[in-house]
């Protein structure tokens, strides 16, 4: 999907990690990215006792570099990590080695729109291949670092997203989690669906009501009004999500977060102002064309990217380069 496909292939040269010992994180360094001792009988490897994080820093049209809601990605952080039952890392520790990690990486940070991608992980490092049924009190925490590109470089198209209606994306116990397991859980039925209708990704609607795709929220628009899933605890609580919501209301939309189902999904769908989108860190806000819902392709609208999808999506991007006002304290300095 992205035009750029070295996105996430590319890493600054710095990396900060931290250990955590029965539970206590040891003092961050900041070193050169290089492979990382692991055990073999590491507990992640096995049991999938893991979590990450996804966040940018942007360079501003002032030079100055700002990450983008680092409050918000550093308790999302803590959250899944708890979902998982890995030691929990401090606000103070995770704000601090995200900052050093750009800090570090101040040279690598691109131009805009390209921007550079931070990847928080939080890996359970404990070795025992027999505590399936415990928590590792060991874990490698570290922040990679990614200089990435616009995520639609070589012009935008809209997405096609299947409908699907019975398999959910993840499962109670981590819907809100930001973790592999439920990658994983996606990628399947995603690769049918791709191979079978062509489409770009799928969108899981376990039961008839709306979700998310495999790694962005979903959301209906016209000019006035957003309508999207309220948070239920099935899906990831996006940062995006919420900023663009944020956003919308300033602009004087109407923003309804409610239950969805499918055959609201049609009926909106078949509007001639209908858009359609998905958000995320990596692609922002992504203009949604198509839905195939039991094997037929329905489009949103006009089928083409929207207006308001593309006003909104200006919007965060000024925030982003600090052309615009950070009204809500969204941006978090970096060096002079
Ligand atoms: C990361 C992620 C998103 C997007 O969240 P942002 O905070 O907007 O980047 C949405 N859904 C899933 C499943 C994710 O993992």
């Amino acid at each position: 999907m992205p035009a750029d496909s070295t996105f996430g292939s590319e890493f600054a040269p710095f990396i900060a990690t931290s250990r955590a010992t029965g539970g206590v994180f040891d003092d961050p360094v900041v070193e050169p990215v290089g492979p990382l001792p692991l055990h073999p009988a590491s507990h992640s490897l096995h049991y999938a006792s893991s979590c990450f994080e996804g966040l940018k820093a942007h360079k501003g049209i002032d030079g100055t570099t700002r990450i983008f809601r680092l409050d918000r990605h550093a308790e999302r952080l803590r959250s899944s990590a708890r979902m998982v039952r890995l030691p929990v890392p401090d606000v103070d520790l995770l704000t601090s080695m995200v900052v050093d990690t750009v800090a570090a990486n101040l040279d690598a940070v691109p131009a805009p729109p390209s921007s550079l991608y931070l990847r928080p992980v939080l890996l359970g490092t404990e070795r025992n291949i027999g505590a399936a049924a415990s928590p590792s009190r060991d874990a490698l925490l570290f922040v990679l670092a990614s200089p990435v590109g616009a995520y639609f470089a070589g012009g935008e198209r809209a997405l096609s997203l299947a409908v699907e209606t019975e398999l959910p994306r993840s499962t109670p116990q981590l819907g809100r989690a930001k973790t592999g397991a439920n990658y994983l859980m996606a990628l399947g039925p995603t690769l049918d669906r791709q191979e079978q209708w062509g489409v770009d990704q799928v969108l899981f609607c376990p039961a008839g009501i709306v979700g998310e795709t495999g790694a962005a929220n979903f959301l209906l628009m016209d000019q006035t009004r957003i309508v999207t899933p309220a948070l239920d605890g099935t899906f990831l609580d996006g940062v995006t999500r919420d900023s663009i919501l944020t956003l919308a209301r300033d602009l004087g939309l109407e923003v309804e977060e409610r239950e969805l189902d499918v055959d609201q999904l049609r009926a909106w769908a078949a509007r001639p102002d209908a858009e359609a989108a998905l958000s995320g860190t990596a692609a922002i806000l992504a203009g949604v064309g198509t839905l195939v819902i039991d094997g037929e392709a329905v489009p949103v609208g006009t089928g083409e990217v929207g207006p308001t999808t593309t006003r909104l999506r200006a919007a965060l991007q000024r925030v982003h380069r600090a052309e615009d006002e950070d009204r809500h304290g969204w941006m978090t300095r970096v060096g002079a």
